[in-house]
């Protein structure tokens, strides 16, 4: 007999509830632990993994290998073609080490919720115990309700249940243990899985040598590199979280996204790290930048919650269906622009060129950026939010999904007429001097002074248009009343 835990998005031995309970019933029936990972270039496809994505996943692969393998735990990485048949391969592989139990940690979009219904199908056909637990997020989803009942769609009320929640069962920070250690037996009769290999990325997923080079040095992957960035950025960085977290020049923010999306940190591990960093175990007290960062955290709890409560969300559907009739421009030439960091709009190609180069972008700019192509441009935000998920590395389905709604104000809590934002102002606020603009704009270094925010208006035209760098491609005055227009007749429409 054995005990095996599937690894998905939940790529670390620390703090991993499934992993931990795995671990538990294993040692209490005195049989073997063994991880399990199964690569499915089915589902790249289907959920646009990004090619720096993929890399970090097998990358991360690796350091969990060994980890484990320290624990004479074997992890079997397989890859499985057609995503369909991974439920039926589970049980042959299930039926092959002698294992009667698995565990794993829940996915809640629609596509992996469907394949558990189905995996759990072929156990029960097959005499095989199934446990799908609540991981992710610090509250599970379904937990927190308005006064009447619902799910909640707005953040601040539910921020403050959030809290509250917390608060009224501190067992929800509670970290569970690492899993134990196999006896030195489960070395040799599982000798064949200590020795897989972790595969290559597929062919359509792979990065340029270049490319590869650059993300292993920013984004250093595993679990240990999670928790020293996290320790360290609650060290030196979380206090001045509230003021800087907002400038993209600055390294203001925990660069951590990449590591919650892969698994390589808990959210329970990173929010009672920063409240114990606090002079008080509420997570609404004490030092402002540490109340402010859980809070941004929480964001991520947030929008799970409302994939989970309106799963039509992974359907391309707006959350509010009366947005549905807004007539897009689906101006090729000007989508072509926006993602090649070519729309004259400084601010906006900076970031571009950052996610393009890094597959990582600030989020201030991630809001500018969406803003610009949903109003500005007036583009359907799908595309949007389809290209982003192509080229970030921390791409997720639920927060990336979520700040496209908020941007587009298509999501919770659309607000479409306050919410257009002007890119040259958010650009002079966010960006005064322009050291964000410069660096990722080499052709505009080397523009002086506030005309670096907008080069063609501020005299700076005729070095802009030596270097190549483009005239604005809309004009945002225009583009505004435009925006407003169409959204006031597509909600008229309904
Ligand atoms: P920090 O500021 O240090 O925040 C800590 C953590 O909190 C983040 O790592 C993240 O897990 C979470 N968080 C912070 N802000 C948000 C938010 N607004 N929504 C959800 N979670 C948040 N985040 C992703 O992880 N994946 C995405 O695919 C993604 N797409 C986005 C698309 C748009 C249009 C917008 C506006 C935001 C998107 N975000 C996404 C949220 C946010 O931009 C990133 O999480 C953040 O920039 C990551 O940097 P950080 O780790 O330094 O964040």
């Amino acid at each position: 007999d054995a005990v095996v835990h599937w690894f998905k998005m939940d790529l670390r031995t620390s703090d991993n509830r499934a992993l931990f309970l795995a671990s538990e019933k294993a040692r209490e029936a005195g049989v073997p632990l063994i991880a399990m990972y199964i690569v499915s270039p089915q589902d790249f496809e289907a959920h646009l993994t990004a090619p720096v994505r993929v890399d970090f996943m097998l990358r991360t692969l690796g350091v969990l290998k060994e980890d484990l393998a320290k624990l004479d735990i074997p992890l079997w990485v397989e890859t499985v073609e057609k995503r369909k048949n991974i439920p039926s391969r589970i049980v042959e592989l299930m039926k092959d080490w002698g294992a009667r139990h698995l565990f794993a940690n829940m996915e809640y979009e629609v596509d992996e919720l469907r394949r558990e219904a189905d995996l759990v199908r072929s156990f029960a056909a097959n005499g095989i115990a199934v446990e799908v637990v609540h991981d992710t997020c610090v509250v599970p989803p379904g937990q927190l309700k308005t006064g009447t009942g619902k799910q909640y769609a707005v953040y601040t009320p539910w921020f403050r249940s959030w809290i509250g929640h917390v608060h009224g069962n501190p067992d929800l920070l509670e970290l569970s243990d690492g899993p134990a250690p196999n006896s030195g037996s489960a070395r040799i009769r599982f000798a064949k899985l200590f020795e897989c290999q972790i595969p290559p990325a597929p062919d359509n997923k792979k990065l340029s040598e270049e490319d590869a080079k650059r993300s292993r040095a920013l984004f250093p992957a595993g679990e240990h590199e999670a928790l020293k960035r996290l320790s360290k950025f609650c060290d030196a960085d979380i206090s001045g979280y509230g003021k800087h977290r907002n400038i993209p020049s600055m390294p203001g923010t925990s660069n951590l996204s990449v590591h919650f999306a892969s698994g390589t940190l808990s959210a329970r591990t990173a929010v009672r790290t920063a409240r114990d960093r606090n002079n008080t175990k509420k997570l609404n007290g004490g030092n402002e930048g540490i109340q402010t960062w859980i809070s941004e955290v929480a964001w991520r709890d947030f929008y799970k919650h409302v994939l989970v409560h309106w799963p039509y969300v992974c359907m391309n559907k707006p959350f509010k269906p009366e947005y549905s009739n807004i007539e897009w421009s689906y101006n090729m030439e000007q989508f072509e622009a926006w993602t090649q960091g070519k729309t004259g709009y400084p601010i906006v190609d900076a970031a571009m060129r950052q996610m393009h180069s890094i597959g990582w972008m600030h989020n201030r700019c991630r809001m500018i950026v969406a803003s610009f192509l949903a109003k500005d441009l007036l583009l359907d935000w799908r595309m949007g939010e389809k290209y982003f998920m192509e080229h970030l590395i921390d791409g997720d389905f639920a927060s990336n999904n979520g700040g496209w709604g908020f941007a587009a104000s298509v999501g919770v809590d659309p607000q479409p007429y306050f919410r257009i934002f002007n890119p040259l102002l958010q650009s002079e606020k966010f960006d005064p001097d322009g050291e964000y603009i410069r660096k990722w704009i080499p052709e505009l270094r080397g523009i002086e002074g506030k005309a670096i925010h907008e080069p063609y208006a501020r005299g700076a035209g005729g070095l802009a248009q030596r270097a190549g760098y483009p005239r604005p491609i809309v004009e945002h005055k225009g583009a505004r009343e435009r925006a407003l227009a169409a959204y006031k007749k597509g909600l008229e429409s309904n």
